[in-house]
């Protein structure tokens, strides 16, 4: 087993806590963090219950009145300070986070770098945030004001907690709002870290506020307190649903960033390897756990069992083990996950399983939440593993014979978050681009590094809003329209 650093040590023996005001709060009652790669406990986390978030909502809203007068230059520094010193603390970062989510040091450091990413792009995009004049008449003179909402609500998934805490807060911060964040209930210790970092960053304390526990607690708490001006979620369509039900109640702004069932469209004159790896990849990436995983291959009827064998051949080249040990695949984030996995293959009545299907137990570690990459080809697209979000390393492929067919397959889900089409032929690529309904649709390649300056989001059930970019800025403030009589 390989030795722990001292700061990884020190957060074992720590209880997760709430960061409220800049100081520790916690509470009697707690649950323990698993560990997914070993099924041990890396510790406890403090459960905070409406009266908590009651005391960071209240302690948001007073730091606020200042907060929003300063100036964006300020802010500015502020932000890109924090970048460096999370940049600075990358490794250890990337450490808690791979421990917390099981996902491989590699990719967990990604995530850390992307994180301090999130916050240099905002902090240098805030300077050149503007209003508009607008010359409506010789004897008016109208403007706008990008005005801040007040008090941000952020309630985030497991996936990628790192990334997905500061693509919600570091706009929210830019924009002169104060926040208070409701991170996973599997993964809490870096958002906390995160905090911690801006407050060392010069953030004044009662900024930005962290509540640990339960989502149907600490989670249902902040979806419907009275003093949330703005709220943002990240994660499951079902929860989702439930949080914009409760914002509705006092008609609060709601941004939802939730499933995904997206399609890679292959042609026959594509990079059939090129989009076969990619593919594989991409649902091999934090072990399928991706809201933007493309985990349905479309492939023309013509190259589809080329495109099937090479993609059980890269499986096939998988290795699979604890995230801190940096594999290809590591663990799905709980054993309740893994479940839900294995529910999904096991109920397959259509189709063959190519590759995989089982749950896996690397090195002999029977406690962990493995499941090895699966490829199942021909399954009938009604069926639930090519309509319903899996969350885990499973491809599905299906075969089209022509161009409509394959939009209406791409399209014929509930989601509409991400597509990809693959071909050689420039006309059908921006073609097809208009007629896939998605957020993002990449041409001959997938995913972005991040996709920090991207605009991100989806419509139907991958909900609604746009992250990333500097969309986000938009849906962090509310434009005010001043008319002076001159
Ligand atoms: P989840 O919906 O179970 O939990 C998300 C968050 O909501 C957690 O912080 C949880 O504690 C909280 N929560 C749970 N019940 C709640 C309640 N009753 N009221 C308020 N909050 C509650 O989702 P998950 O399992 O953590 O994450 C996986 C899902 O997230 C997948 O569907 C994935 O596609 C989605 N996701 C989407 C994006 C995106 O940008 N579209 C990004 C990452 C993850």
């Amino acid at each position: 087993m390989s030795r722990l650093s001292p700061e990884t040590l020190k957060a074992k023996q720590t209880i997760a806590a709430s960061l409220i005001d800049g100081r520790t709060v916690g509470t009697s009652e707690v649950y323990e963090n698993i560990d997914p790669s070993t099924g041990r406990s890396l510790g406890d986390v403090s459960r905070a219950g409406a009266e908590q978030v009651d005391e960071a909502v209240a302690t948001a809203r007073t730091a606020q009145r200042s907060w929003r007068t300063t100036t964006p230059e300020h802010r500015a520094d502020l932000l890109c300070r924090l970048a460096d010193l999370i940049d600075a603390q990358a490794e250890e970062l990337a450490r808690l986070e791979s421990e917390d989510s099981g996902k491989p040091l590699s990719q967990a450091r990604n995530d850390a770098h992307v994180c301090a990413r999130y916050f240099r792009f905002y902090g240098r995009a805030i300077d050149s945030y503007y209003g508009l004049s607008i010359p409506l008449r010789p004897d008016l003179h109208v403007y706008t004001r990008r005005e801040p909402h007040g008090v941000t609500g952020h309630i985030i998934a497991w996936n990628y907690p790192l990334q997905l805490f500061a693509r919600r807060v570091a706009p929210a911060l830019a924009t002169g709002n104060s926040a208070v964040v409701k991170p996973a209930d599997e993964t809490p210790r870096t958002a906390l870290a995160v905090a911690r970092l801006a407050i060392e960053a010069g953030l004044p304390p009662g900024v930005l506020n962290v509540v640990t526990g339960l989502g149907s607690e600490a989670g249902a708490a902040l979806a419907a307190h009275p003093g949330i001006d703005h709220l943002g979620f990240v994660g499951s369509t079902r929860v989702g649903s439930l949080v914009a039900a409760a914002a509705a109640e006092r008609v609060a702004p709601v941004t939802l960033e939730l499933g995904g069932k997206s399609a890679h469209v292959v042609f026959a004159d594509a990079d059939v390897e090129k989009a076969a790896r990619t593919a594989a990849q991409a649902i091999l990436q934090n072990a399928g756990q991706t809201c933007s995983a493309g985990s349905r291959v479309l492939v023309h009827e013509s190259v589809h069992a080329e495109v099937v064998e090479r993609i059980a051949a890269h499986f096939a080249k998988v290795t699979i083990g604890p995230g801190t040990t940096d594999p290809d695949l590591g663990p799905l984030v709980s054993r309740r996950q893994q479940e839900r996995v294995r529910g999904y293959v096991e109920g397959v009545d259509s189709g063959e399983i190519v590759f995989g299907g089982t749950v896996a137990e690397p090195a002999g570690i029977t406690e962990g939440a493995f499941f090895t990459p699966t490829l199942i080809d021909g399954v009938d697209p009604a069926a639930p593993i090519a309509q319903e979000e899996v969350f885990g390393p499973v491809l599905t492929t299906m075969q089209f014979s022509t161009e409509e067919e394959a939009v209406a397959l791409a399209n014929g889900t509930a989601y509409a978050l991400l597509g990809a089409v693959w071909t050689s032929d420039l006309s059908r690529a921006h073609r097809i681009a208009a007629e896939v309904e998605a957020g993002q649709v990449y041409v001959n390649t997938y995913g972005a590094g991040g996709g920090v300056e991207l605009p991100f989001g989806g419509s139907r059930k991958s909900g609604y809003g746009r992250e990333k970019g500097v969309e986000a800025l938009d849906s962090c403030t509310a434009t005010k329209t001043v008319v002076v009589q001159l």
